[in-house]
């Protein structure tokens, strides 16, 4: 936003010996930036040593006075100005510090970029072009140095503008400014050089003046990674960053990945304050209507305007891992505040810095630019960044260590229509349904007291999904004990058999690749524990939780009635015990909050934690 930023952050690049330090030397120099008597007392030293003066030199002297205080940090230099204040970062080439060269490119506003007019564009240059672009850096100054060498030539200028563009073009999108200058000598630094009258445009220090922060994305729609959620007896407090846009209480917002809509209830300051709007850039805590369920990773968005969801998408990657990547390669992603596995799908080509032109490769090694698409099993809130919604970006993850970073070409949503068929193996594999179906299959074993709640929500569930588009089937109590399980009866034993036979059928349909509600009382750990080992991962235990009071105050079958009159002998909660789940992976209380909520606790979690397909088909 013009004007908006009192500060610009610019990180300065270009091949070692372009004369970059001789630039930022003689920038602070001729802005009045440097201690009085610096100059001098330098040209001095040089001259007692025979050495010729640099300005580099400045440059050299003000960051050993400055490593004296710990509280500078090294790798910046600034200069004061009346206008604004220009940061410069420092972007050593070495590749060995690349993620933190990443870091230091990543938090900049735009490029300083210094070329030599007499030096070809080698490697060197493309690769920081490639990391600009991978960063999201869109502004950058080109000086095009040291043209006193080339007799301040215009027609040299223009070449090396064009060849610079071109290869920028190819790296990124980007604005450019150019300037020729002769750092040296001050020659369109920040006084406007006599020797090249041929040159209209800025100097270098105006058109550094004249750079915009990075686009603080206030209007765009809004989007808000949560870092976690604060509970209390009173009120749950989410917490989060504001990536795009602005929230106010009131809002109608949607909380992804899973879709579900609310609106904020209130915005929430430390310290306190009375403020009921927040933009970009802020963190914040806000609660919402209703009892949403929230966690680390979600993104709040607008309800209008939401982020689709998907689950691959498309990207330009810088990845200095250690080991080089193939398709099929398993690492993670870091969004926002979401980690995610994802698998290499395709190596679309990885990027030649000689001539920056995408070509194919089989794999990606350390160091290597390359266009991806990753898929995961989850659903991920991320967006193009194109759309500038902060939610473009990404770093990738192998193991504990970052080992890539990349901006987001284009998304492929789940719901888009599908023309292309998935290929399918002859043999079908558990993979191949799941492309098929687009959801891997699951059990979700629903366990409790009788009439806690478990067939009401398993139908519903059922529905919900089904009206979604997914293939999905409830196993009652009732609908098996009348034939699979005819055979028994409600011994400890028999209770065990029939909960064993109901995990074995569920399995079946898992693989199969369908999505089981198994609802039954199963009231032994062994019994649930046998339909886990026969599920493997695809079993999920939802713990269906009421009190017995509560479950004996519905009593929809009359059994509590008749269990108490002493007429069923082993019912559970009355005359047979209930083993409660130990850490099942969901709880669902049923005699706290109506049943739709449970009903809806148990979608997001089906479609949190089932795997789901994107629908667009590979390598289109
Ligand atoms: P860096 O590695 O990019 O920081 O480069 P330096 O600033 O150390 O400059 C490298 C060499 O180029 C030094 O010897 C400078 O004196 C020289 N140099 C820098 N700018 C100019 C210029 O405009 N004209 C000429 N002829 N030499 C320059």
């Amino acid at each position: 936003m013009a004007g908006g930023s009192p500060q610009i952050r610019i990180v300065a690049m270009g091949h070692v010996d372009h004369g970059k330090s001789t630039l930022l030397g003689r920038l602070l120099h001729d802005t009045g930036n440097l201690p009085d008597g610096k100059v001098e007392e330098i040209a001095a030293s040089c001259e007692r040593r025979h050495a010729n003066f640099e300005w580099s030199f400045v440059l050299d002297a003000l960051q050993s006075e400055r490593d004296q205080a710990v509280t500078i940090d090294k790798a910046q230099t600034w200069l004061r100005h009346a206008e604004r204040d220009l940061v410069f970062i420092d972007a050593p080439g070495h590749v060995e510090f690349l993620s933190n060269l990443v870091a230091g490119v990543s938090d900049a506003d735009a490029a300083l970029f210094v070329v030599d007019a007499a030096a070809p564009i080698d490697e060197q240059t493309h690769r920081q072009m490639l990391l600009l672009g991978i960063c999201g850096i869109r502004d950058v100054v080109v000086v095009v140095n040291k043209m006193d060498t080339v007799d301040y030539d215009a027609a040299r200028f223009s070449a090396v503008s064009e060849a610079v563009a071109t290869s920028l073009g190819r790296a990124g999108e980007f604005l450019t400014t150019f300037v020729p200058a002769c750092a040296r000598d001050g020659e369109n630094v920040a006084a406007r050089s006599t020797a090249m009258a041929w040159y209209g445009g800025p100097t270098v220090l105006e058109a550094l003046l004249a750079l915009e922060s990075r686009r603080q994305p206030a209007d765009q729609p809004l989007r808000i990674a949560v870092q976690g959620v604060l509970r209390s007896d009173l009120k749950r407090v989410i917490v989060g960053r504001i990536l795009s846009g602005r929230v106010r209480a009131g809002d109608e917002v949607v909380v992804l990945p899973v879709g579900r809509t609310t609106r904020v209830r209130s915005l929430e300051f430390w310290p306190p304050n009375d403020r009921s709007e927040a933009a970009a850039g802020e963190s914040i805590g806000l609660t919402l209507d209703g009892s949403a369920f929230v966690e680390r990773g979600d993104v709040i968005a607008d309800s209008a305007r939401p982020a689709r969801p998907a689950t691959s998408f498309r990207a330009r990657v810088l990845w200095f891992g250690p080991r080089p990547l193939h398709a099929g390669s398993a690492i993670a992603l870091g969004a926002g505040t979401r980690r995610a596995p994802v698998e290499v799908d395709i190596i679309e080509g990885v990027v030649n810095v000689e001539t920056l032109a995408l070509e194919s490769a089989r794999s990606v090694r350390p160091n290597q630019v390359a266009e991806l698409t990753l898929r995961s099993p989850e659903i991920l809130s991320v967006e193009a960044v194109s759309l500038d919604s902060g939610l473009g970006r990404f770093i990738l993850m192998d193991g504990t260590d970052v080992a890539g970073c990349g901006t987001i070409l284009a998304t492929f949503e789940l719901s888009a229509g599908a023309s292309n068929l998935v290929p399918v193996d002859h043999l079908i594999s558990r993979e191949s349904r799941t492309w098929r179906n687009r959801h891997g299959g699951a059990v979700i074993w629903l366990t409790g007291l009788p009439a806690s709640g478990k067939s009401t929500i398993a139908m519903h569930v059922e529905r919900r999904l089904f009206a979604k588009g997914y293939q999905v089937y409830v196993l009652d109590g009732d609908n098996v004990r009348g034939g699979l399980c005819s055979d028994l009866g409600f011994s400890v034993s028999d209770r065990n058999e029939n909960v064993r036979r109901v995990g074995e059928l569920a399995a079946l349909f898992a693989d199969a690749g369908m999505i089981v509600m198994a609802a039954f009382i199963s009231p032994y750990r062994e019994g649930r524990d046998a339909a886990r080992r026969a599920a493997g991962d695809a079993f999920h235990e939802v713990y269906v939780k009421a009190d017995i009071a509560t479950c004996e105050g519905r009593d929809p079958k009359g059994h509590y009635r008749k269990a108490r009159a002493g007429n069923l002998p082993d019912f559970t909660g009355i005359a047979g015990p209930y083993e409660a789940p130990i850490g099942p992976e969901l709880i669902v209380e049923t005699d706290t909050q109506p049943i739709a909520e449970s009903v809806a606790e148990v979608v997001e979690y089906i479609e949190r934690h089932v795997a789901i397909v994107s629908s667009v088909a590979r390598g289109s």
